[in-house]
């Protein structure tokens, strides 16, 4: 995003758990503050030093202390990348229930401490669920090992759930025990275009109506955005035909056991779509190879990215009603429109994508530049519009240093006076990431 910069003299490599505790240790008696940081890919500035804080970077802890295929649960180094841990997984037949765009880089302790969501929560559910057990440097230096592998445990407080989503306030997440799913044997997708937003919902009834056990994502992704991937290359475009007069596209995913069953499967679901009169779609393409598969996935995970190089994106990662997605991106767009904000030396686009069956859509504005004038006119603009929706200003990417300031707009005051109240149990001296997720 290359939108937030710290002024850390220092950054750390620990290769262990002690090491970590020994620094976290040093710092505190020394009210020094730490940033914990893992593959850095965060998109609300939770890994960027405020002012000059120490980083501990997890890099060098990346081993996989233990796997076991018959229940799945994978023990880790926090500092293994997701993509490595997939690797790992491949031959024994398991998946990591979490995948997103940002695989090749983040690490599983970051996507724990940011609770990340991705691409197949909707199959898969939230690392709430999936994370077992976690060793976790609290703020005093001391190692909270709690990095079970059992799938029972009803002895009291659930502490580690504290950790997932704290994004590194609350201590340094060292190790994780996760339950990983059985590799389905058979993966497949296709990329239908829609000619209007309003058929979003009812296509997403019926495609889990039909392909029920084997649905495992359905991804939005509106005309604007996918333009934009087109033109910075982000996969295989679709045909100028299929493309003619769509306002949007629905990616759907499969996984399941059999490529004969979940194939025949699609292509009913596509036969009695088209057969419709009149037709939620307008046209679909359904992968026919395993090239074609990575490559309408690169078109929704290439999103991000092609945001990035058309311009500097305002980036919001909102949790909406379904059905209001559409409503957020056009009264943003009239918002800026009004203030004279939508033209190419200011804003250029307005563009939405996001998970539909999580209820979490990417509000992304693209600018020529970030300036005062287009942030006064978004905030708080856009946190009202959520919270009139009784949404959530974050649905997936965290709060970081980026929200700090608008965390009331999707948590009451009760709620606000209880989270200052476990950070100070912690971390009485504030020195775990400073200035993230509450305010300073
Ligand atoms: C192309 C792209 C696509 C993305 N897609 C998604 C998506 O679909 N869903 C989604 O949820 N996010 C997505 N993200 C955001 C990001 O990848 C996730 O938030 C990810 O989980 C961050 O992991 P990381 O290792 O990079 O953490 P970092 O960015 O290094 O850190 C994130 C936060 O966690 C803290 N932290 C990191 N490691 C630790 C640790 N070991 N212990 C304690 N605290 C720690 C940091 O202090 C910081 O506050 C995407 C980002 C990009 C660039």
């Amino acid at each position: 995003m290359n939108k937030y910069h710290g002024r850390s003299t220092t950054v750390l490599r620990p290769r262990t758990a002690q090491e970590v505790s020994a620094i976290v240790r040093h710092c505190n008696e020394r009210r020094i503050g730490v940033v914990p940081q893992g593959g850095n890919t965060g998109l609300v500035g939770g890994s960027v030093p405020v002012k000059d804080e120490l980083v501990v970077s997890l890099g060098n802890m990346n081993s996989v202390r233990s796997f076991d295929d018959a229940s799945g649960i994978l023990v880790a180094d926090a500092g293994c990348i997701l993509q490595s841990l997939s690797d790992f997984l491949l031959p024994h037949d398991h998946v990591v229930p979490l995948d997103l765009g940002a695989k090749g880089s983040c690490q599983i302790g970051g996507n724990v401490s940011t609770n990340a969501g991705g691409l197949r929560l909707l199959r898969y559910g939230s690392l709430h669920g999936s994370v077992l057990g976690l060793e976790v440097v609290l703020p005093d230096g001391t190692i909270l090992d709690q990095l079970t592998t059992l799938r029972k445990d009803n002895t009291g407080y659930d502490l580690k759930q504290l950790f997932i989503g704290a994004e590194g306030t609350l201590g340094i997440v060292t190790g994780v025990s996760i339950l990983t799913a059985a590799a389905p044997q058979a993966s497949n997708n296709i990329m239908l275009a829609l000619p209007a937003f309003s058929n979003v919902l009812p296509l997403y009834k019926e495609v889990k109506r039909q392909l029920a056990e084997i649905l495992s994502a359905f991804e939005f992704i509106d005309r604007s955005a996918y333009d934009l991937a087109v033109k910075h290359g982000q996969g295989r475009a679709l045909d100028e035909a299929d493309v003619a007069g769509a306002d949007c596209f629905v990616l759907v995913e499969t996984s399941g056991s059999s490529r004969e069953h979940d194939e025949q499967k699609l292509y009913k679901l596509l036969e009695d779509l088209m057969g419709q009169e009149p037709s939620l779609i307008n046209s679909g393409v359904l992968a026919t190879s395993p090239a074609q598969f990575s490559s309408l996935w690169a078109i929704r995970e290439g999103l991000t990215e092609a945001v990035g190089k058309e311009g500097k994106a305002y980036k919001y990662d909102i949790s909406v009603p379904q059905d209001k997605f559409k409503e957020v991106l056009d009264i943003t767009r009239e918002h800026l429109a009004s203030k004279g904000l939508m033209h190419d030396q200011a804003v250029k686009h307005v563009v939405g994508y996001g998970h539909v069956g999580d209820g979490n859509l990417h509000l992304n504005v693209v600018a020529n530049a970030y300036t005062a004038e287009i942030e006064s006119a978004l905030e708080p603009f856009v946190y009202e519009l959520v919270a009139k929706y009784h949404g959530s200003i974050s649905a997936e990417h965290g709060i970081g240093v980026m929200k700090t300031h608008a965390l009331p707009y999707s948590k009451n005051a009760v709620s606000i006076e209880w989270m200052k109240k476990i950070k100070n149990l912690f971390d009485p001296n504030g020195i775990m990431n400073p200035g993230k997720v509450l305010e300073l």
